[in-house]
C-alpha cells in the first residue's frame, strides 16, 4: 500500500531507496544445541500440551512429550510458556534495519513485496545457510510489475514498467533474472483513495499476460488490489494471491465464492488498512509495554505516522474487517502480513498487531497463528520452516502464556532462536546521529545510500530525475543531477534528496549542527532547497532558494535559524528544480557545520 499524495510528506514514501548496503554477519554454521522442556507447543497447525523440543545443529531434532535429552544439551524449562515456529510476515518492504527489527520481534522470515532487487542475491545465500545471524531471512518480489507512472514508480527509484502486453514475457524473464522469487503486480488506479489523483495502472491485457508469463515459469503471481472491482478482474485472470484486502466496499458473495473455488490466498494487511482509516493501531502497539522496550526510535516514529487522507477513508477498516470475515467464513487461506515499511507499521512488532487484527476479523487465535507460520510456508513453498517438526530449521519463538487463549501473548517474548542460535534481543542503537562534518557523497563508486533522486511522481506528476557520478571543482567527487520537470502535478519538482538517518525520512537528531554548506553548479536556473523535519511528515518544510551558474558556488543554509526546521528531528533535505523544462545541476563538498 503506497498512496500517491499531493503533499510534500509523500517524500516519506521513498522508503524503497535506501539500505542497499548490508553488512555480512559473523560466521558459524551450526546452531547451539538446546532442549526446551515441558512447553506448550504450537507446531504450526495445532497446540500440543507439555512437549519437549530438541534442537541440534540449527535444526529441530525431535519433538515429543517425554523426550530423552542427551547429556550436555542445555535445558530451558518451558512451563508456563508457549513455543511457536518463527513468525513469517507475508508482506513487507525490507530495507535498512528491517530484517534486524523483524528478528528481534520473532519474525524470522520476511516475504518482501517490492524492494531493491540488488538485495536479493545476498539474502538468498543467507537463507540457504544456517549461519548465526541477527537478521530475518528474506524472500522478495524484487521490482514490482506496474505501468508507467503507476503505483510503485513514485519512489524515485528508476524501475522498468510494463506498458504493452507483448512485452510481458521479457519483462517477467528479466525480473526472475534479477532474482525475484515471485511476481508482484499492481492493479490500482488510486480511485479507492478518495480525493487523491488517479494514477495509471496495468491494462487488463498486460495484467493477464504477466500472470500467464509468471505461471509459465512456475512462479506465483501476487496482485496488489484496493477495490472490489479490480479484485474480481484479477481473480478471473488467474492470480494466485491478492494482497491487501479490497476495502472500498463489502464484497458480494460471488467474489468470495470465486476466490475460494480457485483456492486463491489472500494477505489482507490489516495493519496498514488500520493506518488508512486512522485507527491508531500503530500508536497503541508502540505503547504496549511488551513491545515498547524493543523498538528503535525510528520504529516508534513509524508506528505513530499516518497517511494524510480524508476521513472518508475511515470506513475502509470496517470494510476490510468484514471482507476478511467473509473470506474466512468461506474457508479461504489468509496470510498474516503487515506491509511494514509504511506509516503506522514497523517490521517485526507489527506482525503481533496483525495477528490481533485477524482475530478481530473472526479468526481463532490458532487460525491466526497458522496464518503467520505454516500457511505462508506452504503457499510460498518454504519447506524448511513454518512448523515445529523434526528436520526443520530451528527458527523458534518462546513466549510467556498461551496465545491460543489471548493472541497478544505472542508479544511477551522470552527467547527468539534463528537457525538454532538464541538471538540477542536488544533494541539496537538509535539512528546514528549525524554530526558536524562532511556528508558522504559516494560509496563504491555510486551515490551513497543516503542520497536519492526525488520527483513529483510521488504526487502523480511525471517529472524525471537521475543521479550520476561527476567531478567536483578540485577533482573530488560530485553527484550530477539531471532530468526534466514536467508541468501537471500540483507542485512539480525533480532533483535530489539527502536522508540524514539510516532509513529514508527517519528522524535524526542533528541538534549540534548550525548550517549546511555545499557547492552547487547548474544551468543557471534557480533551485529550491527544502528541509523536512519535526514530529511527523505533515509539517511545512524549511525553504531556501539556491541560485546556480556554470561555476561552482558555495551555498550556506542556516539550518538552525531557518523557519520550520527542528534539528532534533531532521528527516531529509532536498534540492530540486521546479520550473518546467530540462535541468541539470551538480552538488559536491556537502558538509554540516
Ligand atoms: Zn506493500
Amino acid at each position: 500500500m503506497k498512496i500517491p499524495q499531493p503533499t510534500w510528506l509523500s517524500v516519506l514514501m521513498l522508503v524503497v531507496l535506501s539500505g542497499a548496503a548490508v553488512a555480512a554477519e559473523p560466521g558459524g554454521d551450526d546452531g547451539d544445541d538446546v532442549a526446551i522442556r515441558d512447553v506448550r507447543v504450537f507446531d504450526g497447525e495445532r497446540m500440543l500440551p507439555a512437549t519437549t523440543v530438541l534442537v541440534r545443529d540449527g535444526l529441530i531434532a525431535a519433538v515429543g512429550p517425554k523426550l530423552a535429552i542427551p547429556a550436555g544439551v542445555p535445558v530451558i524449562e518451558g512451563t508456563g510458556g508457549t513455543l511457536l515456529p518463527g513468525l513469517i510476515d507475508a508482506h513487507t518492504h525490507s530495507y535498512g534495519e528491517a530484517r534486524r527489527d523483524a528478528l528481534r520481534f520473532g519474525v524470522t522470515t520476511e516475504l518482501d513485496m517490492f524492494t531493491d532487487h540488488r538485495l536479493i542475491a545476498e539474502a538468498r545465500k543467507e537463507r540457504e545457510g544456517r549461519a548465526r545471524t541477527d537478521r530475518a531471512d528474506l524472500w522478495s518480489a524484487g521490482t514490482l510489475v506496474t505501468a508507467k507512472g503507476g503505483h510503485g514508480t513514485q519512489f524515485g527509484l528508476a524501475i522498468p514498467t510494463l506498458d504493452d502486453p507483448a512485452q510481458a514475457e521479457g519483462f517477467v524473464r528479466d525480473r526472475l533474472g534479477e532474482g525475484s522469487d515471485y511476481l508482484k503486480l499492481v492493479v490500482d488506479d488510486g480511485a479507492a483513495y478518495v480525493g487523491r489523483p488517479r494514477t495509471p495502472t496495468l491494462s487488463d491485457a498486460s495484467m493477464r499476460a504477466a500472470i500467464d508469463a509468471a505461471h509459465r515459469r512456475k512462479k506465483l503471481a501476487i496482485v496488489h488490489v484496493a477495490q472490489v472491482g479490480d479484485a474480481r478482474k484479477v481473480v478471473d485472470a488467474g492470480a494466485d494471491s491478492l494482497i491487501h484486502i479490497y476495502s472500498d466496499r463489502v464484497a458480494d458473495e460471488a467474489l468470495v465464492a470465486e476466490i475460494k473455488r480457485r483456492d486463491i490466498f489472500v494477505t489482507p494487511t490489516l495493519s496498514v488498512m488500520a493506518t488508512l482509516s486512522r485507527a491508531g493501531e500503530g500508536a497503541k502497539l508502540a505503547a504496549d509495554p511488551r513491545i515498547a522496550p524493543m523498538l528503535r526510535p525510528a520504529q516508534k516514529d513509524a508506528l505513530g505516522q499516518t497517511f494524510p487522507l480524508p476521513k472518508e477513508l475511515d470506513q475502509h477498516l470496517p470494510n476490510a474487517l468484514e471482507n476478511v470475515r467473509r473470506l474466512h467464513a468461506a474457508g479461504v487461506t489468509l496470510l498474516a502480513g503487515t506491509d511494514a515499511g509504511n506509516p503506522g507499521t514497523t517490521h517485526g512488532a507489527s506482525q503481533h498487531a496483525e495477528l490481533a487484527l485477524l482475530v478481530q476479523a473472526g479468526l481463532s487465535p490458532v487460525e491466526a497463528l497458522r496464518a503467520a507460520t505454516s500457511a505462508p510456508a506452504q503457499r510460498f513453498g518454504l519447506s524448511d520452516r513454518g512448523r515445529i517438526a523434526p528436520g526443520l530449521r530451528a527458527d523458534l519463538v518462546l513466549v510467556e502464556g498461551d496465545p491460543s487463549a489471548d493472541i497478544t501473548a505472542t508479544r511477551a517474548i522470552r527467547t527468539v532462536w534463528k537457525n538454532g542460535y538464541a538471538v540477542a534481543r536488544v533494541a539496537g542503537k538509535a539512528a546514528p546521529r549525524v554530526g558536524v562534518g562532511a556528508v558522504e557523497l559516494l560509496r563504491e563508486g555510486q551515490p551513497a545510500p543516503n542520497w536519492a533522486a526525488t520527483t513529483d511522481q510521488l504526487i502523480g506528476g511525471h517529472s524525471k530525475s537521475k543521479l550520476a557520478v561527476g567531478q567536483g571543482r578540485d577533482g573530488g567527487p560530485a553527484i550530477e543531477v539531471a532530468g526534466e520537470v514536467v508541468a501537471g502535478a500540483p507542485s512539480p519538482w525533480a532533483g535530489i534528496i539527502l536522508f540524514p538517518g539510516v532509513e529514508p525520512m527517519a528522524a535524526t537528531d542533528t541538534s549540534g549542527v548550525r548550517e549546511l554548506v555545499l557547492r552547487v553548479r547548474g544551468d543557471g536556473r534557480p533551485l529550491t532547497l527544502l528541509v523536512f523535519s519535526g514530529a511527523d511528515m505533515n509539517g511545512r518544510p524549511g525553504v531556501q532558494r539556491v541560485e546556480t551558474g556554470s561555476d561552482w558556488r558555495e551555498v550556506s543554509v542556516p539550518l538552525a535559524s531557518l523557519p520550520n526546521v527542528d534539528l532534533t528531528r531532521l528527516r531529509g533535505v532536498s534540492l530540486a528544480a521546479s520550473a518546467p523544462g530540462p535541468f541539470a545541476f551538480a552538488v559536491e563538498a556537502v558538509e554540516l557545520r
